[in-house]
């Protein structure tokens, strides 16, 4: 597919390189048959007549070219028109010359025409036989009709005429070589190119199925070590497994960010557009570390000019991820001192209807040398090969991040002096909500977990439709400590059919299982519901990296989602939101 694609294009380009020179033979055609014209006004005036009569069939054949090189058929066919064009020249010339008993001009002028022929117009050694040949005999001709034998031809002219026609041929030879060899090689680059590319996407897919399939046992690992740690454990037990979970989190980030930056490799991840607050979204993620920056004694703070807005439409989770590694990492890299966040705004207020925002994360920590500053966002690379020994990361981070960054419109960049600290600053272009917007606009997310829900709702009846065995065991046990009464499937069909019977009152719906899918059990069941009246909860269990996952749970009609690996308390805050008949997680109309 591709080859054919090549030879058409270079075909194309060889016809187009065929016809600019066409038009040029014809410019330079019209301004030599002015300069003989000129010449011709000296003769005899008795030959003008016939010579001029000579002189209009070649400006009509000149115009011919011209009107054929228009018409699609005359393109195609261009060697054939350029062919015609030259033959008749070399008649015209031919016959204007024996009217003026003139023998000696014509194997003059052919023996230019077949090396400018051979040479300006790429069009092969068969034309140019063709052309030799026909001024060969006309040569012939006229040197019979002026001299009444061929024998002034002998000699010279003839030894003249036969290197240079010769020579034609072989440089008319030469070139169709040349182009046919530059095809190939050109057709060759192509094919190593688009090989090249296959090979990475390959690898790129490979990466996302392993991430899956790394994924899948761990998040097992990671919810079975959480229902552990809630029973009755002995104080070294619950050492030991606290740290199962804390490597198993660690292991889960690395994941993560491998598949991350698949997907920038292959150049499927992409952003998606919401309404979102910026002020919450900055607190949520600055919460989420202030673990981390407490346990190393760092002061975390973040502040927000007054300028920007706070309802935006923008990337929320994808603004949140550079954030949160930013952040991540200038906790990582300071042992004393602070963290800030401070996000300002970068364009002029009057602008139209988007906000550029600018977020400065300054560290107080060890700094980045100045010859490496530029190298760090680049993939796997790390400042200093002892310090990531030391710090540990896979350089993925900042990666992932510039990419981020540039897909929401943005740049990002980094001043830092070594022993003094760091500040990374990047930029992100969003919509301005208009006011009062926000608040009514659902955002269907992830509940943070540091929401103090109070779960009172308890003996719900549960569908939880999951294909993973160790997934199905951790969310009935999570589900049957509240109290409620969780029934298991193993896909979409197997739901559809028990909600078919009624009695539940929520469905836990895994988004990726064999048979149906999530996507498509939810969609139908609305389908049924639009017939029957009522709105059965869904919440969606999906795998946090795949982008775009939270519109397409809305688009298939679920209400809520919870990330994978489940987290009890999001699925407490999760089920308990739902319940309660607060809004925000429906889909907006
Ligand atoms: P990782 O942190 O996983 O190694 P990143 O891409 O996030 O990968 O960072 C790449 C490198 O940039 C780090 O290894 C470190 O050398 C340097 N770096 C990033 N942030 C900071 C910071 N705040 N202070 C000092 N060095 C940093």
């Amino acid at each position: 597919m591709a080859a054919l694609d090549t030879n058409r294009e270079l075909a194309a380009a060889e016809q187009d390189l065929l016809l600019a020179r066409i038009r040029g033979g014809v410019w330079l055609v019209l301004i030599a048959i002015a300069v003989f014209a000129a010449g011709e006004a000296t003769l005899n005036r008795g030959y003008l007549l016939p010579l001029y009569a000579l002189k209009a069939v070649e400006l009509a054949t000149l115009a011919g070219i011209v009107l054929a090189l228009r018409h699609p058929a005359g393109r195609r066919n261009a060697v054939a028109v350029a062919l015609t064009g030259a033959i008749v020249f070399c008649l015209t010339t031919v016959a204007g010359a024996t009217v003026a008993g003139d023998a000696s001009t014509p194997p003059l002028i052919f023996v230019v025409l077949t090396m400018a022929l051979a040479t300006l117009l790429p069009w092969g050694l068969v034309p140019q036989l063709a052309v030799v040949g026909v001024a060969t005999l006309a040569v012939v001709w006229n040197t019979q009709a002026v001299h009444g034998s061929l024998r002034p031809l002998l000699g010279y002219p003839a030894a003249t005429m036969v290197v240079a026609f010769g020579a034609s041929l072989y440089v008319a030879r030469e070139f169709q070589r040349y182009r046919e060899e530059r095809a190939r090689v050109e057709l060759e680059l192509r094919l190593a190119r688009a090989a090249a590319e296959a090979a990475s996407r390959a690898k790129s897919a490979f990466l996302a199925n392993m991430s899956h399939e790394i994924r899948t046992p761990m998040n097992g690992i990671v919810g079975m070590t959480r229902l552990t740690l809630d029973t009755e454990l002995d104080g070294e037990q619950r050492e030991y497994l606290e740290m199962v979970r804390t490597s198993a989190d660690a292991l889960l980030a690395v994941i993560n960010d491998i598949l991350d930056f698949s997907k920038v490799e292959a150049g499927k991840l992409d952003v998606v557009e919401a309404p979102f607050a910026l002020r919450d979204c900055i607190g949520d993620t600055m919460k989420a570390l202030a673990v981390r920056a407490h346990e190393k004694g760092i002061e975390l703070g973040w502040s927000v000019d007054e300028a920007i807005p706070d309802g935006l439409v923008g990337d929320a989770g994808r603004l949140r991820q550079v954030l949160t590694n930013l952040v991540g990492n200038g906790i990582k890299f300071t042992s004393r001192g602070e963290v800030v966040v401070e996000a300002r705004r970068a364009d002029s207020e009057s602008g139209d209807d988007t906000v550029e925002v600018a977020i400065t994360v300054r560290d107080t920590g060890i700094g980045i040398a100045p010859g490496v500053q530029e190298q760090i966002f680049e993939a796997f690379e790390q400042a200093d090969a002892s310090v990531s020994r030391s710090f540990g990361g896979t350089g993925l981070g900042l990666a992932i991040s510039k990419r981020l960054v540039e897909l929401m419109g943005g740049r990002i960049g980094v001043a830092s002096a070594p022993g003094v600290g760091s500040a990374f600053t990047f930029t992100v272009r969003c919509r301005r909500l208009p006011a009062g917007a926000l608040a009514p606009v659902a955002e269907l997310a992830a509940p943070q977990t540091t929401a103090a829900v109070d779960d009172d709702a308890c003996g719900l009846r549960v569908l939880v439709a999951e294909d993973n065995v160790v997934n199905q065991r951790l969310v009935a046990r999570l589900l049957e400590r509240r109290g409620h009464a969780p029934v298991v499937v193993e896909n979409g069909r197997e739901a559809l059919a028990a909600l078919a019977s009624g009695g539940f009152d929520l469905v836990l719906m895994d988004v990726q299982m064999p048979v149906l899918d999530g996507f498509a059990a939810t969609r139908l069941l609305r389908e049924r519901e639009r017939g029957s009246g009522g709105h059965l909860p869904v919440i969606a269990m999906t795998a946090h990296a795949m982008s775009g996952d939270r519109e397409r749970c809305l688009a298939a009609g679920m209400d809520a989602y919870v990330p994978k690996p489940v987290d009890p308390e999001h699925l407490y805050a999760a089920i308990a939101e739902l319940l309660s008949g607060w809004s925000g997680y429906r889909a907006a109309p």
